[in-house]
């Protein structure tokens, strides 16, 4: 392979609380909103949580999007609108599309008590799905490749000739690592990729990634040569560059700003367009737009 390729987009994650708990902010980022569709990347924790004190994150409104939520430790209770109630354990997946509405709660399990860390990141969806039904996923077990180099479990899409049974409406990578070795992963070129250390670090080149960062390669690459610090743990985002132009705002991907006015309208008039969730947590509210 030719060596032309562009250095990273190197970006500190931005500090924020979500709940109860303490998140870096990865995604997005004013230089570099999108990673293919991935639009939001949350490192949550480390945090102590009791059996009835968790993420402590009341029903809450989303559009547009997915929510991907992977732990890296500990437990996690979610609640949505269509119904489903569903532990969530490291090595599980949990994916819930928003389309045109879905409401959600993220609770402590009433059993685990400990430390809880994990990585919670959203999907921008296409026009062409993200006026459609809401839905939810829980994949238990997800495919795995292990070598003497890494561990490497597939979230979502595809990688060494495995696929993540993980719904995506676009050309999407999702892949947690482990990595104890200096090894070389195959990359698709026409993805960009974002790899977010979530514990020790990986050197690439001239550059060192550690957790509170995201780097970004920009697509036109079809291998990824990294030398871990340690045993290091990455999540590895890729995807097509998004072609639409979206707007985010609190938990609304959208593509005009109308479309948001009218979901948090919806959302404070509980008109039915978002569901009841069966949590005990108080609603948490949509602040006023900053707009007309
Ligand atoms: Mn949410």
């Amino acid at each position: 392979m030719d060596d032309v390729t562009k250095g990273p987009l190197i970006l500190a994650a931005h500090a924020a609380t979500v709940g109860a708990i303490a998140v870096r902010r990865a995604l997005p980022q004013r230089q570099h909103r999108t990673v293919g569709a991935w639009c939001f990347a949350d490192h949550l924790g480390p945090a102590a949580v009791a059996r009835d004190r968790g993420l402590d994150i009341g029903p809450h409104p989303h559009i547009g999007l997915q929510t991907v939520t992977w732990l890296t430790t500990g437990e996690a209770l979610h609640r949505d609108s269509l119904g489903s109630e569903q532990l969530i354990r490291p090595g599980q997946l949990n994916l819930m599309t928003a389309g045109r509405g879905v409401a959600h709660a993220e609770e402590a399990t009433g059993q685990y008590a400990g430390r809880l860390e994990g990585i919670q990141l959203w999907v921008a969806q296409p026009d062409t799905t993200r006026q459609g039904p809401a839905a939810f996923e829980h994949h238990g077990s997800l495919p795995r490749i292990e070598t003497s180099a890494y561990d490497a479990t597939v979230l979502v899409g595809d990688f060494g000739g495995t696929s993540s049974p993980a719904r995506h409406d676009t050309p999407l990578l999702g892949l947690e690592l482990v990595v104890r070795e200096p090894t070389t992963l195959p990359l698709r070129w026409d993805f960009e990729h974002a790899p977010i250390v979530l514990d020790g670090a990986i050197r690439e080149g001239e550059t060192t990634l550690v957790p509170g960062q995201i780097g970004i390669w920009e697509l036109g690459r079809d291998e990824f040569a990294i030398t871990p610090d340690g045993t290091t743990r990455v999540m590895m985002l890729g995807g097509v560059p998004f072609p639409e132009t979206i707007i985010m705002w609190w938990n609304f991907v959208a593509r005009t700003r109308d479309e948001i006015s009218v979901a948090a309208r919806s959302w404070r008039a509980r008109d039915g367009r978002f569901a009841k969730v069966a949590s005990a947590l108080p609603v948490i509210e949509a602040p006023n737009v900053p707009w007309r």
